[in-house]
């Protein structure tokens, strides 16, 4: 039976808020979990649904951080957890990354033991390419990604280097570790489904009225793309992860995770495929106006990327899940004409 009252973590969040919409519109009954009552406040704003309630947890580390958000009546037929510290600029040391992803998901699935354990039948965990890809850390050229492949990251050097990107990878890893750990020596009533998408992007679905609030990576698009300190004749951006997925078709592959019985105790790599910061910059100043003027133009029309750059295979996400994957030219276009509102709206 499909679940229907379900614990959305991260609810607040970029990605969390389109799950939480996408659930809301399919008849789901909803408890988000926020920080704080102020974010309860400014996801309410965001939607009106009865069929939304919430639950403030303000440390996901803490011993039973989400006994109480997890006590329901009617009881929770799935968990979506999705919250993870990704921001660069909210995380002052490794510790910071490290310990609520990894913790924060420990804690999730002992509440489920502790006070849910007779009715959560499925977790969904938001896990990422950063617990996949070699990053540097092995040569990947011409690799083709698939789920079966696991980052080289260690939490030796997690807890020791300077490099907060090093450290963000590696609490990916190891979150999702546990949880599968976990799995294998409690052997909970409840099943497992793992989503690791790598970059995300496109339009956002919560309020953000200031580009100093955007997510972690839809920044990256802003400041590489739509800031005004660029030009047509600025150099075109480095790739950087040149995988994508839109924000909405994770969203779904979510919900999808939630309803698939054979989606049972399986990570799902979730890629749309390439992307370029040529391809980016093509579509922008072809489809949003204002930024003709100002994004990088590079070479348009060429492909971007090197022949050898890495690529992933999604198809068991495909066909198990059933997510067909929207044009990379929706993803770009809608979130970049977003962007531009918000700045206008701010009085930059
Ligand atoms: P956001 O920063 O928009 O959302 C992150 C969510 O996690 C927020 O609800 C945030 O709450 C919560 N969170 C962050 N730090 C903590 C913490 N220390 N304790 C409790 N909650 C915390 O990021 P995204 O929506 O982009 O990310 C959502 C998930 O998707 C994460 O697990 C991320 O790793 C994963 N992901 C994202 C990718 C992307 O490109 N965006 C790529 C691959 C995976 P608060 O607002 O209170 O900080």
């Amino acid at each position: 039976m499909s679940p229907s009252r379900v614990l959305l973590t991260g609810a607040n969040g970029f990605v969390g808020s389109h799950i939480l919409s996408q659930l809301l519109n399919a008849n789901f009954s909803v408890r988000a979990v926020v920080r704080s009552q102020s974010k309860a406040d400014s996801v309410r704003g965001d939607f009106s649904s009865p069929s939304l309630d919430f639950a403030i947890v303000p440390d996901i580390t803490a011993p039973g951080a989400f006994d109480e958000a997890l006590k329901s009546t009617p009881p929770f037929d799935a968990v979506i957890h999705t919250a993870s510290p990704f921001l660069y600029r909210a995380v002052s040391n490794n510790h910071e990354f490290l310990d609520p992803a990894i913790k924060g998901t420990t804690e999730i699935l002992q509440g489920i033991q502790r006070v849910a354990a007779t009715s959560v039948k499925r977790v969904v965990i938001t896990s990422s390419f950063a617990a996949i890809g070699a990053f540097g850390l092995y040569d990947d050229a011409n690799k083709v990604y698939t789920s079966a492949d696991w980052a080289p990251t260690t939490l030796e050097a997690a807890l020791t280097t300077t490099d907060l990107g090093l450290v963000y990878l590696t609490s990916k890893k190891f979150a999702e570790k546990a949880a599968w750990d976990f799995l294998a020596t409690e052997k909970p009533a409840f099943d497992l489904v793992v989503l690791n998408p790598p970059m995300v992007y496109g339009p956002l679905r919560h309020t953000v009225s200031q580009i100093g609030q955007l997510n972690e990576s839809n920044t990256r698009i802003y400041d590489l793309f739509v800031a005004p300190a660029n030009t047509p004749e600025t150099p075109m951006p480095p790739n950087g992860v040149p995988l994508y997925v839109d924000v909405r078709d994770l969203a779904h592959a979510h919900l999808r995770a939630l309803q698939v019985p054979e989606a049972s105790n399986t990570r799902f790599l979730l890629t749309a495929g390439q992307v370029s910061s040529q391809q980016i910059a093509d579509i922008v100043r072809a489809e949003v106006p204002e930024l003709e003027s100002r994004t990088p133009k590079g070479t348009p029309g060429a492909n971007g990327l090197p022949e050898t750059a890495y690529t992933a295979d999604s198809s068991p996400a495909q066909k198990v899940l059933g997510i067909a994957f929207r044009p990379m030219r929706e993803t770009f276009s809608e979130l970049a004409s977003q962007l531009v509102g918000i700045e206008k709206a701010q009085g930059q």
